[in-house]
């Protein structure tokens, strides 16, 4: 019985918002692609993100984890200031199907709070930890435009970052793509140096890219 209630609460709502795309994007609708980041900012990597995308002129979107935010809002700052767009990825990296209703909308408002603390701008996107929505998920972030992606990488792997990550970014380079990265390695299941591996290949890749004219939206561009 349990284990029914637990099914229909978070993975059976999280397997019909996703296949049936309710209430979420998991593409933009303009030309041009979005880079997004998630589970940051870290101390280490976030900075040098933040280069590569000044070096490249590319502009991103992060989602970023309160608790982070609260240990570097310089990071956060810089972002803003860079002109990126900062959503909501929840207060602690906690999947919503083990999360009251009450929990949720508390871990949304803290984020937000710290976020707006740093960029003075309204926040208005929402990506839940892993792709994991609950029953009430829909009803308590109606505020914020929910984004999913339309590419994943498995790039928090080591193995993964360094092998085959290049070759992927180039096969998935496709007008309206939403690719998630990640910025941070010390979320659950994650590798602390998998990070790196993968802003070496996305170096490459942008590289790449400005040669082809390839315009990166940040997801701010699409409210106007
Ligand atoms: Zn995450």
């Amino acid at each position: 019985m349990i284990v029914i209630l637990f099914l229909c609460y978070g993975p059976l709502p999280t397997v019909l918002i996703r296949v049936f795309e309710r209430g979420i994007s998991k593409r933009i609708p303009e030309k041009g692609m979005a880079l997004t980041f998630d589970d940051g900012p870290n101390a280490e990597y976030t900075p040098q993100l933040l280069d590569l995308f000044k070096k490249y002129d590319v502009k991103a979107t992060f989602f970023v984890v309160g608790s982070n935010v609260k240990k570097h809002p310089e990071i956060i700052k810089r972002m803003a200031k860079d002109g990126h767009t900062v959503g909501i990825h929840h207060y602690d990296h906690i999947s919503s199907w083990i999360m009251s209703p009450f929990r949720l909308k508390k871990q949304l408002e803290m984020t937000e709070k710290v976020i707006t603390e740093c960029t003075g701008e309204k926040v208005s996107f929402y990506r839940p930890p892993w792709g994991h929505f609950n029953v009430f998920t829909l009803a308590v972030s109606k505020r914020y435009n929910k984004i999913m992606w339309s590419n994943i990488f498995g790039d928090w792997k080591v193995e993964k970052a360094k092998h085959g990550l290049l070759n992927e970014l180039r096969n998935s380079l496709k007008e309206g793509a939403i690719f998630v990265l990640h910025d941070n390695g010390d979320t659950l299941g994650a590798e602390e140096q998998a990070p790196g591996y993968m802003i070496r290949n996305l170096e490459i890749f942008l590289k790449e890219c400005k040669q082809k004219d390839v315009r990166f939206i940040t997801l701010k561009e699409l409210k106007e």
